[in-house]
């Protein structure tokens, strides 16, 4: 019997695939989309738009806390967005020129996923006037009571 089933991704660098093929079995097809090959998923169609449930969301990949519930706000964008990450230290930025424009990837740090963008500067009263739009399929939300 294999108890492990239910519980959600190892953490720490032991639990983190390798390999291509590693990646593929830990995910499934959307998942390995977004994380993998930096797609993005449909607006208003993730599971996580308008979550208001206080918690952490982790990687989908990794299980590393990237976000948290009071970071949350509604941007209207039709993809989960935060003004600021849970640690600065959880993602990392790289400059991405796909789709003829440019913006500010967003990565997990600990397993290198693809989780969404990062803009700046769009008016929302946020503390950060930062937008982290990132996709509902590379999170995991951890619900705390
Ligand atoms: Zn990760």
């Amino acid at each position: 019997m294999d108890d492990s089933a239910d519980q959600a991704p190892d953490t720490g660098p032991q639990g983190i695939p390798q390999t291509d093929q590693e990646w593929r079995e830990r995910l499934n097809a959307q998942e390995y989309a977004v994380l993998r090959q930096a797609a993005t998923e449909r607006p208003w169609s993730g599971a996580y738009v308008d979550t208001k449930t206080t918690g952490v969301y982790r990687c989908r990949g990794c299980g590393t806390e990237l976000f948290r519930s009071d970071e949350k706000f509604d941007s209207h964008c039709g993809w989960p967005s935060f003004y600021d990450p849970a640690d600065s230290n959880a993602v990392t930025l790289h400059e991405d020129r796909s789709l003829g424009m440019a913006r500010t990837e967003v990565r997990c740090a600990t397993c290198d996923s693809h989780l969404g963008h990062v803009f700046h500067g769009e008016g929302y009263a946020t503390p950060t006037d930062d937008r982290y739009c990132i996709n509902s399929v590379a999170l995991t939300l951890e619900p705390v009571e």
